[in-house]
């Protein structure tokens, strides 16, 4: 049978493979993306909160109102559970469907044009004059890894691998409501989240617990999600006996963007590129914005083949130098004591909201929500 010849394939209808696909179409390319899922709603590996800038990224143009929860502050809980509560004037985070939203966002690379191809997994790619062909699904002149991070793309290509991982591991509760729905419960923890932190929030479906943790390669050491929604019950009102509805799992890069990114007509978007906050592990709005990116650079080349090879958007790619450097002081010298004395001071708070909310922080008065907060 006589293959497909596309000017792109993208490996990955995640964040950043739809984001890639979409810039692509629009500038008129022929495009496919693939999927080992046959269900892109199926086996999530992510929370799905969205920062606010991330709805104004056009992948996102026309979400259905029902797929999001505006969650307007950030509790944020020291080792002892003191807490604290963080907010920006006019400022929200976003909890999705996130199920719905995946579904969502491939049903629109169908609507534009783009060809979708779910359980197709990308095995190995052959190169054959200016095109790769990956057999059993098509030639193409260009072809993406936006296959998350573990890319088969980059391990089987020969480009940078991710190689700085957090493990994170979250329980869903269909149906629940929080005490204090309106915020997103971030927990810092030593004992439950050693390099990162634990968190619960509302979403428009229920309640998501999760955790994550250092991954060292070789440790069998899994995320204590059980524990934590056990130290955790009498702030959230989550009833720590409740099984959870659904697990979702996966690893983080935090090692920031890999070094080889690109090599000849293969290129790397999204988590395969590193593309996540080394601090705040979110990687959905860096994703799409990579994805753009990288989907706008190869347009241009495909529409001036004479400019020689493009070497994508580095202009897109964030160093993410002072995130790294907080990550690495988080891996080598996270003590409980001093969140235990620190984070009600001014201070801290204000370094809290300006990394949650990108400087746009100011302190909003307590609700009354009858939270069992701890007070000093
Ligand atoms: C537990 C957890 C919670 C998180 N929560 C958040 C959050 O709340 N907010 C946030 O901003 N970030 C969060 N992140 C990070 C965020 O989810 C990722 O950075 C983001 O999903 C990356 O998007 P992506 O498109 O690059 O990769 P992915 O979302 O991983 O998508 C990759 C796609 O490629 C497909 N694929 C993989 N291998 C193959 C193959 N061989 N052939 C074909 N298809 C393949 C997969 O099925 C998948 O659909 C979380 C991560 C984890 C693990």
């Amino acid at each position: 049978m006589q293959e497909t010849t596309y000017d792109v394939i993208v490996v990955g209808a995640g964040f950043a493979g739809v984001a890639c696909a979409q810039a692509l179409a629009r500038h008129g390319a022929r495009v496919c993306v693939i999927d080992r899922k046959r269900d892109l709603g199926e086996r999530l590996h992510t929370t799905g909160i969205l920062v606010a800038e991330a709805l104004h990224h056009p992948c996102l143009a026309g979400l259905p109102a029902a797929l999001v929860r505006a969650v307007p502050h950030a509790r944020l809980y020291a080792p002892s559970l003191r807490s604290v509560l963080l907010a920006a004037p006019g400022y929200r985070f976003y909890t999705t469907d996130t199920p719905a939203l995946m579904r969502w966002l491939g049903e629109g690379l169908v609507q534009r044009g783009i060809a979708l191809r779910l359980g197709t997994p990308f095995r190995d790619g052959v190169r054959e004059g200016a095109h790769w062909r990956l057999p059993g699904i098509g030639r193409t002149r260009w072809l993406v890894g936006a296959d998350g991070a573990k890319s088969r793309v980059a391990a089987r290509l020969g480009l940078g691998q991710v190689d700085r991982w957090l493990q994170g591991v979250e329980h869903e509760f269909d149906g629940v409501a929080l005490r204090e729905p309106d915020a997103l419960h971030c927990f810092i923890s030593k004992r439950y989240a050693p390099g990162y932190i634990g968190w619960v929030a509302q979403t428009p479906t229920g309640v998501q617990a999760g955790l994550a943790r250092r991954h060292l390669p070789g440790s069998t050491a899994v995320p204590d999600i059980d524990g934590f929604l056990r130290h955790t019950a009498a702030m959230t009102g989550l009833p720590a006996s409740r099984r959870p509805d659904s697990i979702r799992a996966g690893l983080i890069p935090c090692g920031g963007p890999v070094h080889l990114r690109q090599r000849g007509r293969v290129l790397l978007a999204g988590d395969a590129a590193g593309m996540v906050s080394p601090v705040t592990a979110g990687g959905i709005h860096a994703g799409l914005r990579h994805g753009s990116a990288v989907g706008e650079a190869m347009a241009r080349r495909l529409q001036h083949p004479g400019e020689g090879d493009v070497h994508v958007a580095t202009d897109a790619v964030p160093a993410f130098r002072t995130k790294r450097a907080l990550r690495w002081a988080f891996d080598h010298a996270q003590f409980d004591a001093p969140f235990d004395l620190a984070l009600r001071t001014p201070f801290m708070r204000r370094l809290a909201e300006q990394l949650y909310f990108h400087q746009r922080g100011h302190g909003v008065p307590e609700p009354d929500t009858g939270v069992p907060v701890q007070h000093d």
